[in-house]
């Protein structure tokens, strides 16, 4: 199988398994991710919005956009990396993750982690750093690497929180410059 026949399998049994019936049934559907499998930077945000259940892509409202701004500041273009989310159905409201909701897709997040094997994971917000990386405070955390089970990672602020705070947004393109720079520390 090809790494894109594997992600699809994983998209399959995600379905075939009624994984958080609740969400599927008030999503409209599943948001699995994008990008290259062979993308050596893999984003990890929380959940999709209502713009990206509405497509079924990740961050395609106000946030990816600025996703978008952010990975053209480094040179890298989607489809150069990875960009999924913890939970792949839209939570109704756009409420927070509920911690039964994070654990039933950790599985499949794993494994797509497993499959496209990223030099380096970014975490975008706290809620996808606190699933690796539970101890830590997203503003102490931020912009820097962390390495655990052999991977790489990096947290970073949710662009989301960034769209309406200046210092935030400052904050994570001066993060974001930092990538290219962990990427050639990663042999
Ligand atoms: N916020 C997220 O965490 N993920 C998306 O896909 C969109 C917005």
């Amino acid at each position: 199988m090809t790494k894109s026949e594997k992600l699809d399998a994983i998209a399959e049994r995600i379905t075939a398994e009624k994984v958080t019936p609740q969400l599927a049934a008030s999503a409209t559907q599943l948001v699995m991710g994008e990008g290259s499998p062979d993308a050596e930077v893999m984003f990890v945000g929380e959940a999709p919005g209502a713009k990206e259940d509405e497509l079924g892509r990740p961050f395609v409202g106000a946030a990816g956009k600025f996703l978008d701004e952010m990975l053209a500041s480094i040179d890298l273009k989607r489809e150069d990396v990875y960009i999924t989310n913890i939970v792949k159905y839209r939570p109704p409201g756009n409420r927070d993750p509920l911690p039964e909701e994070v654990a039933a897709f950790k599985p499949f997040l794993l494994e797509q982690l497993e499959v496209i094997s990223p030099k380096l994971t970014v975490f975008l917000g706290r809620h996808s750093m606190n699933v690796f990386l539970p101890q830590l405070r997203i503003s102490q955390a931020h912009g820097r690497a962390f390495r655990k089970d052999g991977r790489v990672s990096m947290p970073l602020y949710h662009p989301a929180a960034a769209l309406y705070n200046g210092g935030l947004r400052d904050q994570l393109l001066a993060d974001f410059a930092g990538i290219p720079k962990v990427l050639a520390k990663i042999t």
